[in-house]
């Protein structure tokens, strides 16, 4: 627990589980005021309850409107943002030739558009926010962005090429906003175990398979993807932008 981010304003999509709501006690830990959004209003209120910190905004990051609509909410609440957190996700099995299209854009929709039309609707609000400071977009990609863990029984051609293209959208926005002071970076988790990773991770021998191939030799927790996103929203890394900061326990060295 730190003060380095009082005062800031920081969204983090997909905040009401995982490593979303991990990510959100930790920015408010900092001193961050918290725009947590969801899909599902119930689950938001069941994790931030009526906490005067955390405001609660249902939206789907994958329908546009949606996103407007909750962007609007912030605008109205706070007139700016500091720091957001494109971490909603969902995550599809199966092989490459039993992929439906319907499956493809739906995990193309949440994973990779969503962070798009978020992080273009809080723009503005990123641009408008508080000058003192660099402000931070933290995309959460994935090891699977870079490399391909099918291996581990669970093929899943779609979430690899949605992830890969939110890596090269961290990139491409981290040289058009930096004039503006906006630091685009990339959190990149290996393993963590999240209800994302249940079913796999309750399977012994894949939870074995992942130890032995885990050079910190245990499965990650939420914390520490936050403590990642935590250091690159804050100034800590005001000269840090376009990068990836692999949170992984050592998984993509070798
Ligand atoms: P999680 O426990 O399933 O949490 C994801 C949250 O995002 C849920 O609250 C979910 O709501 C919400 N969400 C899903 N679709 C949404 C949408 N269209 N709009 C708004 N919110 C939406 O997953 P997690 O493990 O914390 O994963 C979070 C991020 O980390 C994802 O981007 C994932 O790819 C990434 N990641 C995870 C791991 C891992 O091992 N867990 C590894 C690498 C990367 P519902 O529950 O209502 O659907």
């Amino acid at each position: 627990m730190t003060n380095r981010l009082d005062g800031r304003i920081a969204a983090v999509t997909g905040a009401a589980s995982g490593n979303g709501r991990a990510i959100a006690e930790k920015l408010l830990a900092d001193g961050a005021t918290l725009v947590a959004i969801d899909l599902n209003p119930d689950a938001l209120a069941s994790v931030f309850g009526d906490r005067p910190e955390v405001l609660q905004v249902q939206a789907d990051v994958a329908d546009e409107a949606s996103v407007k609509a909750g962007m609007a909410k912030i605008a109205e609440a706070f007139g700016r943002l500091d720091i957001l957190v494109n971490n909603a996700g969902i995550v599809k099995f199966g092989t490459f030739e039993e992929l439906s299209r319907a499956e493809w854009d739906q995990v193309f929709a949440v994973n990779s558009t969503g962070p798009f039309l978020v992080s273009r609707e809080a723009y503005g609000l990123l641009r408008a926010g508080d000058g003192d400071h660099t402000r931070a977009i933290v995309n959460i990609t994935s090891v699977e962005a870079h490399i391909v863990i099918s291996s581990s029984g669970h093929p899943q051609i779609h979430y690899n090429a949605s992830k890969g293209a939110l890596l090269q959208l961290t990139r491409a926005l981290a040289v058009e906003a930096a004039s503006s002071g906006i630091r685009v970076n990339a959190v990149a988790p290996g393993f963590i175990e999240t209800p994302f990773t249940a079913e796999a991770l309750g399977k012994e021998e894949v939870r074995n398979w992942l130890l032995e191939r885990t050079p910190m030799g245990r499965i990650g927790k939420p914390e520490d993807v936050a403590n990642g996103v935590a250091f690159l929203a804050s100034d800590d890394a005001s000269w840090v932008t376009g990068t990836t900061l692999f949170v992984d326990g050592g998984w993509t060295i070798y």
